[in-house]
């Protein structure tokens, strides 16, 4: 089971650093910075780093696609239409 965690991790980091999707965020107040996944207890939560908010459910969506690279292609589409309307 070692690693999964961090692949988890992973996964949750990608989405939180995606702009394009709804980001995870307290649930005490959506002011506060976005979650932070941790892994307690070999399992991985989100907590704020401004309060004492936990949350233990993930949604599944997270671990089913790569965020990472479709964030990557989106903003390169973004780039050059940007550019093209420049
Ligand atoms: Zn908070």
């Amino acid at each position: 089971m070692l690693g999964l965690g961090k692949e988890k991790i992973k996964k949750i980091n990608d989405w939180q650093n995606c702009k394009f999707v709804h980001l995870l965020t307290c649930g005490n107040n959506s002011n506060h910075k976005s979650l932070k996944p941790v892994e307690i207890n070999n399992t991985v939560i989100l907590v704020c780093e401004n309060c004492d908010y936990k949350q233990t459910n993930i949604p599944d969506i997270i671990f089913k696609n790569n965020f990472a690279k479709k964030s990557q292609i989106m903003e390169h589409l973004y780039r050059k239409d940007k550019n093209a309307n420049t």
